[in-house]
């Protein structure tokens, strides 16, 4: 692979990263064994996705004595997804795993994924989540139907259950480096690319320290990005809702003028005040609908960067920022 030859690393591991200095020690102790012991060339591009805690601090610190580590500091913080996206522009290795910081995701599992891929020739190397009790009720069950919702709007090749901890290969990871959006939410895109994939189970552990980073309306945000990344079923929707309103409005004429020629229309305070709040109900949930795509093409067509790179520990032509 001309990667491999151009600078002789076999994996590079992406870590996103955002206010994690308290789990940041405990990470690195236990991911920095299971690459030294893969006894192949890596680097760990550590991506600070513009913590404001000591996480860049730490980070340099612990680069003193592991050469291999790699600090790409986002200028603020512009997100999981877009801190992948900066990670896997960057990475060098021949394969590219991505990983949590939190030791959620079982670092030991790397070497698994790797000899995986190469044993059988894959592209792709999910982790697939195997228990998730150490998540709360409410994330497996929002999980849950998220996950049921993607396999029907991207497809069954979507492994239920995986998140963002997985392996690619250098072709996969030049196949996404090549899609024209800056927005992506790659545990759609991935399986959409279609290419030889395989699984390694896991158990989702606890969160070594700190807190989540995706509350509730970040996790809702992913799902509307999700949705409205993949399908224009929505749009059909509030279709559906205009047909359904217009039939309605329909039935209701026929009957205030049966009520009318019946002489009682003086009565029907209830009926029409329903009436006009369904109608303004139906009309703006379709203008949001609407609004939720004109926005995406609106940021598509700013074309602005997922992210800007303030240092990158290995970046030779520094000052360099976006893509
Ligand atoms: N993360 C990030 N930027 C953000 C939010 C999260 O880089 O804006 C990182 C975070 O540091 C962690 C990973 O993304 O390494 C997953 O986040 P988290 O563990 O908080 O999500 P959860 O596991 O709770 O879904
Ligand atoms: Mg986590």
């Amino acid at each position: 692979m001309d990667s491999e030859a151009r600078t002789g690393i076999t994996l590079s591991v992406v870590v996103p990263m955002f206010n994690e200095q308290d789990a940041l020690r405990a990470f690195a102790d236990r991911l920095r064994p299971a690459l030294d012991g893969l006894d192949e060339p890596y680097e760990v591009v550590a991506v600070d996705d513009g913590s404001t805690d000591k996480t860049p601090d730490l980070l340099h610190d612990l680069r003193t004595d592991w050469p291999q580590l790699r600090l790409v500091r986002l200028r603020r913080n512009c997100g999981h997804q877009a801190a992948l996206t900066a990670g896997l522009d960057r990475a060098d290795g021949a394969y590219v795993a991505t990983i949590d910081a939190d030791l959620q995701d079982p670092p030991e599992k790397l070497g698994e994924m790797l000899e995986l891929a190469r044993r059988d020739g894959l592209d792709i190397v999910y982790g697939v989540r195997e228990d998730r009790s150490s998540d709360s009720g409410f994330k497996r069950h929002t999980a849950g139907a998220y996950y049921w919702l993607m396999r029907r709007l991207v497809g069954r090749q979507v492994p239920a259950q995986a998140g963002d901890f997985r392996l690619l290969s250098r072709e996969a990871v030049e196949a996404l480096k090549e899609l024209p959006e800056q927005h992506r939410v790659y545990r759609l895109l991935v399986p959409w690319l279609g290419f030889p994939s395989g699984e390694v189970r896991y158990v989702r552990e606890q969160r070594v320290a700190g807190e989540t980073k995706y509350p509730v309306g970040r996790m809702a945000r992913l799902a509307v990005d999700s949705v409205t990344g993949f399908s224009a079923a929505p749009l059909r929707v509030a279709t559906w809702l205009g047909a359904v309103s217009f039939v309605t409005c329909l039935l209701l004429v026929v009957f205030s003028l049966s009520v009318y020629l019946a002489g009682m229309t003086v009565p029907g305070w209830t009926s029409l005040f329903v009436g006009v709040l369904f109608i303004g109900a139906v009309q703006l949930i379709c203008v949001g609908l609407l609004g939720e795509y004109v926005g995406r093409i609106y940021t598509a067509v700013q074309r602005r960067p997922a992210y800007y790179v303030a240092e990158d520990t290995a970046d030779r032509a520094a000052g360099r920022t976006g893509r």
